[in-house]
């Protein structure tokens, strides 16, 4: 499709998008007055209309039941979250006993770590990409030095290659193929947080499967924006936070998956607490540890339940659209916002360069030219809420649920604007 940087165009694309009337059902944040436009759904996703209601029934439950509404509210708490399990697991391509919610994502990783980062002397090595997000990199190091070893001889760091600015499959499969034996476990964020590469998942996680390593990912900024096949894939485990794409609500609950081949397996160690065990006898009280046959085995806790409130309210909307059709406006929504990017660079005579490699999700990442800081705030100024990363990368992702074709050429305007303005 031969795109146009015009209102009436993007109007066009409007009108023809099935997922339009989404937009409707999401609180906007308003500046000066005027709906925003909204880049930040990689980071905070807006809050669905519905999740409002799902709180509200659970602090009613409490209000008229009591202790009661663990098992007798309309929704009762006590497997509250075996109902996010099914439309999740639909969510990352995995069987929804694969499927778990609980606590928050590092915490979380730390959980999967102590079940399948299992150093030995001669296989202890993990390899994870360059520059990973912080808490990944903390992460990763402490599990290190929690197993007695060094961290600078046990975490290799895929680099990319020198001027460029995304990871090569091509090198990520050496490091793999190098390291053989030693390799204990992969562990990548499967869509980059800073220049929103999505990974080759399903290729890398074969290579680390070839060589006898457990593969896991962070899917952060990956679930509810691209494809997942994790049961497919065989992918070992993988962790995600539910308040990017997936539009859950500040700091809530992480989900997790483990493959079917480690459930039940009772030499896989595992920090574990009451709700792992056997729902049919754990209110028996009894000292041994049943383990659930699901992923759910790994719960520690009782479930958050007026935190996974609105989670299961966004889940119901992902449900209903599927994540075809949301990867499908995904790709024209990003793809109009890159032609917009291309043709204010040209208007202006400046550039705007996007460093996300094709292979991508929703995120564009900007690298500003001759253009810094002051460009962003005149954006934010007028109601465009991006964010900024240093040195000089402004990351843009405009989630398909709730943006429209028109606040791409809404934002092409005020980008052009802001940087005349800077050029007089
Ligand atoms: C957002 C993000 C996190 C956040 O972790 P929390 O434990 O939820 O605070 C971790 N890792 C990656 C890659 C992220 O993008």
């Amino acid at each position: 499709m031969q795109f146009q940087n015009t209102r009436a165009f993007a109007q066009q694309l409007d009108a023809a998008d099935n997922l339009r009337d989404y937009r409707e059902q999401f609180h906007f944040p308003q500046i000066a007055g005027k709906q925003v436009i909204y880049f930040t759904g990689n980071s905070l996703g807006l809050q669905p209309k519905i999740a409002q209601a799902y709180v509200d029934e659970v602090m009613e439950d409490w209000r008229k039941l009591g202790v009661e509404g663990h098992f007798h509210a309309d929704k009762p708490w006590w497997d509250y979250h075996e109902r996010l399990a099914k439309p999740l697991a639909k969510v990352v391509g995995a069987l929804p006993e694969e499927v778990s919610v609980m606590n928050t994502l590092s915490v979380n990783l730390h959980l999967m770590l102590v079940s399948f980062y299992r150093p030995t002397k001669k296989r202890f090595k993990i390899l994870c990409e360059e520059k990973a997000f912080p808490s990944d990199q903390y992460l990763l190091n402490s599990q290190v030095r929690f197993h007695g070893m060094d961290p600078d001889e046990a975490i290799v760091e895929v680099k990319k290659r020198k001027g460029e600015h995304f990871w090569r499959t091509e090198d990520v499969l050496a490091k793999i193929g190098e390291l053989g034996e030693e390799l204990a476990l992969v562990l990548i964020g499967g869509v980059n947080y800073y220049n929103g590469q999505a990974f080759d998942m399903a290729t890398i996680t074969k290579a680390g499967k070839a060589v006898g390593a457990m593969v896991g990912w962070d899917l952060a900024h990956a679930v509810g924006n691209v494809t997942l096949a994790l049961h497919d894939w065989d992918v070992d485990f993988a962790a995600w936070c539910s308040y990017k794409y997936m539009n859950s609500g500040p700091g809530n609950a992480s989900g997790v998956f483990i493959n079917k081949k480690h459930l039940g397996q009772d030499q896989i160690p595992r920090f574990e607490g009451w709700w792992g065990t056997k729902k049919e006898t754990r209110f028996l009280m009894k000292p041994v540890f049943e383990p659930m046959e699901t992923a759910d085995a790994w719960q520690i806790s009782n479930p958050p339940v007026l935190a996974l409130a609105p989670y299961l309210a966004s889940l119901q909307l992902f449900e209903e659209v599927g994540m075809d059709a949301l990867v499908g406006k995904r790709q024209r929504i990003v793809a109009y916002l890159e032609f917009i990017l291309e043709e204010i660079a040209k208007e202006v005579g400046g550039s705007f360069e996007v460093i996300t490699p094709k292979d991508r999700g929703c995120q564009l990442s900007v690298l500003l030219h001759g253009q810094g800081r002051s460009l962003f705030d005149f954006l934010m100024g007028q109601g465009v809420i991006a964010d900024w990363r240093e040195p000089n990368v402004m990351r843009l992702a405009p989630a398909p649920f709730y943006c429209s074709y028109e606040d791409m050429y809404r934002f092409g305007q005020l980008l052009k604007q802001g940087v005349l303005r800077q050029n007089k």
